[in-house]
């Protein structure tokens, strides 16, 4: 099997994972970045893109992702696809195995983002980005005066229906059972919002609609009566949690009990010397595009610096 050594290797090619190399590439460090399954990530789920500082008139997920990628590589970083499927972190050197052979490298930044936690329907998938989101931030400005649903009953739900009343209306929280998840106050807040309400003990069968034309409506079952009945709407929020893609890790890294990375207060190192952490693998409160490729400068510049204090 083959073995290519490298100073320092990122995993993942999202907002955080691209910064991480623009940065650890300027500072001649020759990153190779190893693009997963889905390269460029969450973003590229993403329509418009509104609110990154510098883009006034904003821009598609996809055409940033491209932007991010040929600014990394302008300063000498490499790219190469392939489904890491091990990791050794007993080291430095760290050792990855990939499909087409093995990674090595002295220091290794990690970030290999989340996912949203989907319901699993087919009309799911067909209608994500067009009408169907798991991001009211990066969507809600798109539904101004529209009817939408909220799926899911914590935080994120009552957090997601709040912001998504400043433009639409209304607002129904959807909700497979009849207690909720979410905080007192948070709750509490969402059931005050004059437009917002609740759907309780329901269930999202199907989504209706086409990617042209947009959500029209959904199935819900009433999981009491398991009755369905049909709901018209113009959009679809999944607000049912998110899954960190830390499966390669567990048993190496700390991880919290969502699964996320913990990094060491106020830096990106984990609780492995020479491993660094940036990106929704390690946030599950802010996910933003900009505070990804935030942390992931400050992945680039610990790694820098602790490889230079380990070899002068
Ligand atoms: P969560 O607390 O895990 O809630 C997920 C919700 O989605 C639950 O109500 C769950 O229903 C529902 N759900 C899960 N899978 C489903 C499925 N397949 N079909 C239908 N419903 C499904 O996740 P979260 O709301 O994203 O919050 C994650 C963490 O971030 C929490 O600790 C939360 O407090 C925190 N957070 C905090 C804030 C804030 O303080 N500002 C904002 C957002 C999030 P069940 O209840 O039936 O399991």
């Amino acid at each position: 099997m083959s073995h290519e050594h490298n100073r320092v290797i990122i995993l993942g090619s999202g907002p955080a994972g691209l910064t991480a190399a623009l940065y650890a590439a300027r500072a001649n460090l020759e990153p190779l970045v190893v693009e997963g399954a889905e390269p460029g990530g969450q973003l590229t789920i993403t329509t418009d893109v509104e609110n990154y500082p510098g883009f006034p008139d904003g821009l598609m997920g996809p055409a940033m992702i491209d932007l991010f990628r040929a600014q990394a590589a302008r300063f000498g970083t490499r790219f190469v696809t392939g489904d890491v499927t091990g990791v050794d972190l007993d080291g430095p050197p760290f050792t990855l195995t990939t499909d087409n052979g093995e990674l090595g490298c002295d220091a290794l930044i990690i970030a290999t983002g989340a996912v949203a936690r989907l319901l699993g329907l087919d009309s799911e998938t067909r209608l994500m980005g067009h009408g169907v989101s798991a991001c009211a931030t990066c969507d809600g400005f798109f539904f101004k005066e529209k009817k939408v649903l909220v799926i899911g009953g914590g935080d994120s739900a009552m957090e997601e229906a709040s912001f998504l009343s400043k433009f639409a209306d209304p607002v129904v929280i959807v909700h497979r059972r009849e207690g909720f998840r979410a905080s007192k106050i948070m709750l509490e807040r969402a059931r005050k919002n004059p437009k917002i309400s609740f759907k309780t003990n329901a269930v999202v069968e199907e989504i209706h609609g086409d990617p042209e034309g947009g959500v029209t409506g959904v199935t819900l079952r009433d999981t009491a009566s398991d009755t369905t009945v049909e709901e018209a709407c113009d959009g679809v929020f999944m607000a049912i949690g998110h899954v960190p893609n830390t499966q390669l890790f567990a048993g190496s890294l700390e991880l919290d009990a969502k699964g996320y990375i913990v990094t060491r207060a106020d830096s990106t190192h984990t609780n492995v010397e020479g491993v660094f952490a940036c990106g929704d693998v390690q946030d599950s409160v802010y996910r933003q595009a900009v505070t990804a490729a935030g942390s992931g400068c400050e992945a680039a510049i610990d790694a820098e610096r602790w490889l230079e204090s380990r070899h002068g």
